[in-house]
């Protein structure tokens, strides 16, 4: 049973803030504008219709102002009504172009900013794939990269990520330009109320900021919570039969319910927060709106401004208020992309975990396989392998013998360049594997496992994955020497049914057949009968004797037949190669592998079956 995610402790005082956020925040913006490039011209038209768009957004103060003040002037005349219908067909006909106006601006603006959003949450989503795939082994089992955990944070990275883009242009930016245009125009109206406009600015930036900032933990926290969350439900998935066996429903619902309490309570504490800071926002908003009024009603009694100008400076500064009043969610997304960016950015240049790459082509190998003093240790410390020195000779078959945990299958993740070795070399046709190309060594070398993955898919899309541009009569040939070419026949749709339907020991003769269309001149067997029954490895033996022709093979068993098929054998306890020879001799040796092969036979109960058999 995969083991329970660690919970997070929750801890309701804020973490302290990173000192270092306004450099994370360039280099994030700098990284993002790599991906940017190839949008420069979408970015360019968006900025020209922003710059239309701020120019559109004071018409409706203008008009106001010359409406109201046109209409004083107008109802002291003695036939006001004539003068007002040139002014209503006047102000009507200004709102209408520029509404008109306005509709392609919003709509060129918003569609190009969403092209562009859309465009790089694809090529942030596509870049992490590639390079997640280019990542050695030890990426993934690394306990913070765990599959649930790995999602989450390439989900939530592209999401933030994408989000601060769209925030940024799709939102903000008109309402930004607008603002600064207003305050422009206030300011060119009269000093004093542009005063009012501008001071009303850097208050609201402290208070978004010190929302922010309080924020911020929370926000870390609630990430801590979502990963660790969905690495809960996988685990209850993975570990299912194990939990309704066991009965163990309410364990298992309890530590979600604990997770959901913790998560509830920093939800909680997170809107309380925004909503307190947002009602403090909307008083000093009211505050500028009131000294506006009283500011320009002096002046109108002073006989500086016209009554116009009253509600000509109160549309202005709501220009000037919009994007500020939105400033927080600025915030927010930028908070966001800083906590989730980080860790997206973070697997993007994880450029230790790329496997290493050599530059030497495979090409017509031999298969002599010599390892010299290697030691191995697995990314959490564990020591897998030490001093190890064998051979393995061309064109024969190699059984690796040990009991469980002893480190044959890390022989095999090195042998494959899953892993590198601590320390010791590996050599292949006496060239150091780390000489050869990882791309062109794994096409020589098959990988048969206990449980080979097959994919959703039809069968035959499973058997291509080991050629991927073999014909049909290939392929077909390839699931005969499988001896799996009936039974697919005898399925409903042959090879198009679908392959998890199988049964395990067809799918393990799935996984034969695409080694058999592969063909690769090494081939690698890690316990390869070891999740079938007796007549299903009976049945596959055949095959598998087919499959180990004329081939290097290296095989880790416990099944004593393929362990006396081998014609080499290394057994290996507690990481360490403890004899080497052949079954004969190691037998006559009466060391390890005597002891290991006693232990097997006794446990068939030869005598029995003998008897059996005899009778
Ligand atoms: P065998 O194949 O002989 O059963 P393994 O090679 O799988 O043994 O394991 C050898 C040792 O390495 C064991 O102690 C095992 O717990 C440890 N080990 C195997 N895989 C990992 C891993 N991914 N991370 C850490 N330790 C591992």
């Amino acid at each position: 049973m995969a083991s329970p995610p660690k919970r997070v402790p929750l801890d309701l005082k804020p973490p302290s803030k990173p000192k270092d956020r306004g450099l994370l925040l360039w280099s994030i913006l700098k990284r993002l504008s790599e991906f940017a490039r190839p949008y420069r011209g979408l970015f360019i038209l968006t900025l020209i219709l922003t710059v239309l768009g701020s120019f559109t957004a004071q018409v409706n103060a203008f008009v106001l102002q010359y409406t109201i003040d046109t209409l004083t002037n107008i109802v002291s005349l003695p036939d006001p009504w004539a003068a007002g219908l040139n002014l209503l067909l006047l102000i009507s006909s200004v709102l209408l172009v520029k509404e008109v106006l306005n509709v392609f601006i919003t709509f060129g603006q918003r569609y190009f900013g969403e092209r562009i959003r859309i465009n790089l949450s694809r090529d942030l989503s596509q870049k992490v794939v590639e390079r997640i795939l280019s990542y050695k082994m030890a990426f993934y089992t690394s306990d913070e990269n765990a599959s649930g955990k790995l999602q989450t944070r390439i989900d939530l990275g592209v999401s933030s990520l994408t989000q601060l883009v769209q925030n940024f242009f799709i939102d903000m930016l008109p309402l930004f330009a607008s603002a600064i245009v207003s305050l422009i125009i206030m300011f060119n109206a009269n000093f004093w109320v542009g005063m009012v406009g501008l001071i009303i600015v850097p208050i609201y930036f402290v208070v978004s900021q010190k929302q922010a900032n309080r924020l911020q933990g929370f926000r870390k926290q609630m990430r801590g919570y979502r990963e660790t969350k969905s690495g809960l439900v996988i685990s209850i998935i993975d570990s299912i039969t194990v939990i309704k066996s066991f009965v163990r429903e309410p364990i298992e619902s309890d530590k979600h319910w604990d997770i959901q309490k913790d998560m509830t309570a920093n939800q909680l504490r997170i809107r309380s927060i925004a909503f307190m800071y947002n009602a403090g926002k909307s008083f000093i908003e009211q505050i500028g709106v009131v000294v506006i009024i009283i500011l320009t009603a002096y002046f109108v009694l002073n006989g500086q401004m016209t009554i116009g100008a009253i509600m000509f400076h109160i549309l202005l500064f709501q220009n000037v208020a919009a994007p500020i009043r939105e400033l927080h969610r600025i915030y927010d997304q930028i908070n966001n992309a800083l906590t989730y960016a980080e860790g997206f950015f973070d697997i993007l240049d994880d450029d230790q975990a790329i496997e290493s790459e050599g530059k030497v082509e495979c090409t017509d190998l031999k298969g002599h396989i010599e390892l010299k003093n290697v030691n191995f240790s697995y990314p959490n410390g564990k020591q897998a392998l030490k001093d190890v020195s064998f051979n393995i000779y061309p064109n024969r078959i190699t059984a690796l013998v040990g009991l469980s945990g002893a480190g044959k299958s890390t022989i095999i993740n090195l042998l494959v360049k899953f892993y590198d070795p601590s320390s010791g070399t590996i050599c292949l046709d006496g060239r150091d594997l780390e000489e050869y190309s990882t791309q062109s060594l794994r096409e020589q070398i098959g990988l048969v496992l206990q449980n080979n993955h097959i994919f959703s898919g039809t069968i035959a899309d499973n058997i291509r994955y080991g050629a991927m541009d073999a014909t049909d009569e290939e392929m077909i040939a390839a699931a005969k020497k499988a001896s799996v070419h009936e039974q697919i026949l005898g399925m409903p749709e042959g090879y198009g049914s679908e392959a998890k339907q199988l049964s395990g020991g067809q799918q393990q003769r799935i996984a034969l057949a695409r080694m058999f269309l592969k063909d690769p001149p090494i081939v690698f067997l890690d316990e390869p009968t070891a999740s079938l029954d007796a007549i299903a490895t009976q049945q596959i033996k055949q095959s598998l004797d087919l499959i180990k022709k004329d081939r290097t093979v290296i095989i880790v068993s416990h099944n004593i037949s393929q362990i006396i098929d081998a014609d080499d054998l290394v057994v290996v306890e507690d990481g360490h190669v403890v004899e080497t020879g052949t079954h004969e001799a190691l037998y006559a040796n009466h060391g390890k592998y005597y002891e290991i092969f006693n232990a097997m036979s006794d446990s068939l109960n030869l005598d029995k079956i003998s008897q059996t058999l005899n009778h």
